[in-house]
């Protein structure tokens, strides 16, 4: 049976935390993950009613979105609902999983989700993050590239988008001289030797990098392994906020107001006005007034959010269509997410269920 463990190395291998915004708090919040997973029980949020419905269909693990303990806890004496519901879970034996603005950040997740549903192409990341990328160069005697290029692809390094295995080889000429002590591959204690090499270029996720180097030395056929490791000050596709894309045609913004509400399923939408046709969109699940400038920027005739407070709708200045479908809304898909993951990984060893308890603590009243 997997463990909660397993569980988590394939969230995060998806939703890798080092991609979580510095305020957030994502990732195993309790639980033993050594426990074996009976069950899963998927949800937007953790409520006392999520870790009912958890035990009563027989889930000892719920992921969530929004993480329960966002605050550090200075006692667990259940005085709110977030210790409730914690002491509720450990009572339970029930683990809490949360993947947040990690999710949020990768190119297939909570946004790209969201524009799925909106029937948006042609989509790119609003605001990619960079900071997040390192070159690792190293360098192979001829024979072993092929060996060494693919420990390091397994360790996730070579990949450009959705393309794998990319690298950048050229042949050289590499010196040196085994000292005292050592027991070189090639060559001959206190002799100068010189060997054909190859030079490897890979792309590799900063956060990968302890992995990768482990890869590189078992796979490295030297005693001491030459690398270098550069950081990179470009902007990764793949990690970001925000998502833009196209309509596949223009609808005027009644019509496209129309689509929102019959793909979300909302009964309302807040927006501004705007008079011009909308083809461009640009999406953001949960609080997105941050973006309303960089979706501004790139063009959007519409941005789709939730959470915009009164002075924000006027960062729209009449140039866009701001549209605010509510916080839960916007995220409301994010389980499918969760399922597709771990039912590819996992198939059907446990239980996979979609909480039925609905979460959003906002209602409307026509
Ligand atoms: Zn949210």
């Amino acid at each position: 049976m997997p463990t909660v463990q397993d569980l988590a190395r394939v969230l995060e291998r998806a939703a890798p935390l080092a991609y979580q915004e510095s305020y957030d708090n994502a990732g195993l919040q309790c639980g033993d993950p050594q426990m074996e997973v009976r069950g899963v029980l998927i949800a937007l949020d953790c409520t006392p009613a999520v870790v009912d419905e958890a035990v009563r269909r027989g889930c000892n693990v719920v992921v969530a979105h929004h993480p329960l303990i966002f605050k550090p806890l200075k006692r667990l004496t259940g005085a709110n609902e977030v210790e409730q519901t914690l002491l509720k879970a450990i009572r339970h034996e029930v683990a809490l999983y949360a993947a947040h603005t990690n999710l949020d950040n990768v190119r297939h997740g909570v946004n790209r989700k969201l524009a799925d549903k909106l029937g948006l192409t042609n989509l790119r990341i609003l605001d990619p993050k960079p900071g997040l990328l390192a070159k690792l160069i190293t360098y192979v005697p001829l024979a072993h590239t092929e060996a060494v290029l693919q420990a390091l692809y397994r360790a996730g390094a070579g990949q450009v988008g959705d393309y794998s295995g990319c690298s950048f080889r050229t042949e050289g000429t590499g010196t040196f001289t085994p000292g005292a002590g050592t027991d070189p591959f090639i060559g001959r204690q206190d002799k100068p030797e010189t060997v054909r090499e190859e030079r490897v270029e890979v792309l590799l996720p900063l956060h990968l990098q302890h992995t990768a180097l482990r890869a590189l030395r078992q796979a490295h056929p030297y005693e001491e392994v030459a690398y270098e490791i550069i950081r990179l000050e470009n902007t990764t596709q793949d990690v970001g906020a925000g998502m833009i894309g196209d309509l596949p045609e223009a609808l005027s913004p009644r019509e496209f107001r129309q689509r929102l509400k019959q793909a979300l399923g909302v009964p309302v939408v807040k927006h501004t006005e705007f008079e011009g046709p909308i083809k461009k969109v640009a999406v953001c699940g949960g609080a997105g007034s941050f973006l309303i400038g960089k979706a501004r920027a790139a063009g959007a005739d519409a941005y789709v959010t939730g959470d915009l407070k009164y002075h924000e709708y006027f960062a729209s200045e009449g140039r866009l269509l701001l549209c605010d479908v509510g916080h839960f809304e916007s995220e409301q898909f994010t389980g499918e997410i969760f399922r597709d993951l771990l039912m590819g990984n996992f198939g059907s060893t446990f239980a996979l269920l979609i909480a039925e308890t609905l979460t959003n603590p906002v209602r409307y009243d026509f």
